[in-house]
Parts: C-alpha cells; structure tokens; sequence
C-alpha cells in the first residue's frame, strides 16, 4: 500500500520553515492505519518482543495499537511531568533549547524485549532520549521504528548503534 499519498504535507507549522507531515490524514483512513499496523505487527512477531515502547504523543497513537494488536504492555515514554510515579529522566536538544523525556522506573524489566514507536523521525533527539531511558532500565532494544522519517534531517546519526526502521521516507 503507498502510504506516503496519505501523509499531509502542511508548510509552515507550527513555526516557519517546518514542513509538518501531518498523520491525522493516514489514521482517518480506517484501511491505511490497519494496514500500518498489521505490518508493523508480521515485522515483530516471530521476535519474541515483550513490550511496546511509544513516545509522547503520536507514537501512543500507533505504539498502543501495535500493543494491544500483538496482545504485548504498552510503555508510554512521556514529555516532562506528565507522568504521576517514580520516574528517571533525560534532556535532549530542541531547535531552540532542550526538553526532557521521562518513564517510570518500574515500567520495563532488565532484559525484557522491547520495540520503541513513534511517528516521526527529524533530527532524533526525541527517540535518542527515549532509547536512553529505557536502555538504563536495562530492557533490550530490538529496534527503533517509525512511519515516517524525514532523511534530509539524519536521525539516523543520532541513532547510532540502535537497529532503525521506517515506513516512509521523505527528504524534509
Ligand atoms: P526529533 O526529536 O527531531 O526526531 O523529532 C521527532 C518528534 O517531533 C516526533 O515525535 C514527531 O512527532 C515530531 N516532529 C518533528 N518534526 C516533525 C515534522 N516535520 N512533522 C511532524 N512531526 C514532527
């Protein structure tokens, strides 16, 4: 299925100069969403994975219908302070400043399996910080995937060492 039709393009936001793929255009699209899904899920089944991991916020989106599709935990890894128990933390880079990350310390298990989720990769600062959290609880990451992924931005890079997947390309 070409997905990449599906993703709207919008110039310009939140701030100029930002192309912003916008997914609500993929997810009203019953069959297209399923279809992400059910690929997602043939891409991990035989993996013996043992959690789903999503970032906040559109990665909760596609990560907890992968969950609850491979009947796996769902993981939420959240923006700072939106999380009500014990948690660890971790900054990364923003355009302008930086932001934080943050999971609770029980959340995942040393050893345990885990895929990480999220819409988009741009420059990975968000998914690097992700991926160091739930490396410092000791989970396993098998891979880090995403719909979509915008190369011109080299993720990637970031992403150093850490096995990467996604659906769609774009350059920006
Ligand atoms: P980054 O940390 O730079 O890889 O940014 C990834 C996160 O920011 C993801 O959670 C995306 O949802 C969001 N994001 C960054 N750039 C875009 C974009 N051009 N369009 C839509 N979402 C974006």
């Amino acid at each position: 299925m070409d997905l990449a039709p599906l993703i709207r393009n919008v110039p310009d936001f939140p701030k100029p100069g930002i192309q912003f793929k916008d997914i609500t255009t993929l997810l009203k699209n019953a069959r297209a969403f399923q279809y992400v899904i059910d690929t997602w899920k043939c891409r991990y089944l035989e993996q013996n994975i043992q959690a789903i991991v999503g970032a906040d916020a559109r990665g909760f989106i596609f990560g907890g219908a992968l969950a609850y599709a491979m009947h796996l935990p769902f993981i939420p890894v959240r923006k700072r302070g939106k999380l009500p128990a014990k948690t660890i933390n971790g900054n990364f880079e923003l355009e302008y400043g930086v932001d934080s990350v943050e999971i609770h310390v029980d959340a995942l298990a040393p050893g345990q399996r885990v895929v990480l989720i999220d819409d988009l990769l741009a420059t990975g600062g968000t998914m690097a910080a992700t991926a160091a959290l739930v490396k410092s609880l000791g989970a396993e990451i098998v891979e880090v995937s995403f719909l979509i992924e915008l190369t011109a931005l080299k993720g990637r890079e970031k992403l150093a060492g850490l096995p990467v997947h996604s659906f769609i390309t774009f350059e920006e």
